[in-house]
């Protein structure tokens, strides 16, 4: 999609720092990190929310969760324990609208998120 940031960071008609890439995924780095990683997980696809997923995306999404638990061990905070979160819609905080998981460890996490 052309007004969307990371079909943009896809196409790399904008920076980003990749961590990992294959032909349907690819993981960056957060530009504003909340934790000592931070660590964004997209497909290629272009898929606004989670309320826009369809049946045939199933493989996909599993595919994201394992490129996280990958980005976890790899930055060495699996063991020691880590977040995934996705956002949906404004009162969650969605800012970009192309699914995305945030990968975040490195610190304590406060439970209930704010
Ligand atoms: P959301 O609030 O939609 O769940 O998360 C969007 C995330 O994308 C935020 O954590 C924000 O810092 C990150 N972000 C927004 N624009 C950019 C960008 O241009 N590059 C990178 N690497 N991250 C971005
Ligand atoms: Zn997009």
């Amino acid at each position: 999609m052309s007004d969307c940031i990371f079909c943009k960071i896809i196409e790399r008609k904008l920076p980003a720092k990749i961590v990992y890439e294959d032909g349907v995924a690819l993981a960056f780095e957060d530009i504003n990190p909340q934790a000592p990683v931070h660590t964004l997980i997209i497909p290629k696809k272009h898929i606004p929310t989670i309320l826009d997923l369809k049946e045939e995306d199933n493989n996909l999404m599993t595919h994201l969760l394992t490129i996280a638990k990958r980005v976890a061990k790899d930055k060495g905070i699996a063991e020691k324990g880590f977040r995934i979160v996705t956002n949906c819609n404004p009162e969650s905080g969605q800012a970009v609208y192309h699914i995305h998981f945030h990968v975040l460890g490195g610190r304590h996490m406060n439970w209930p998120p704010g």
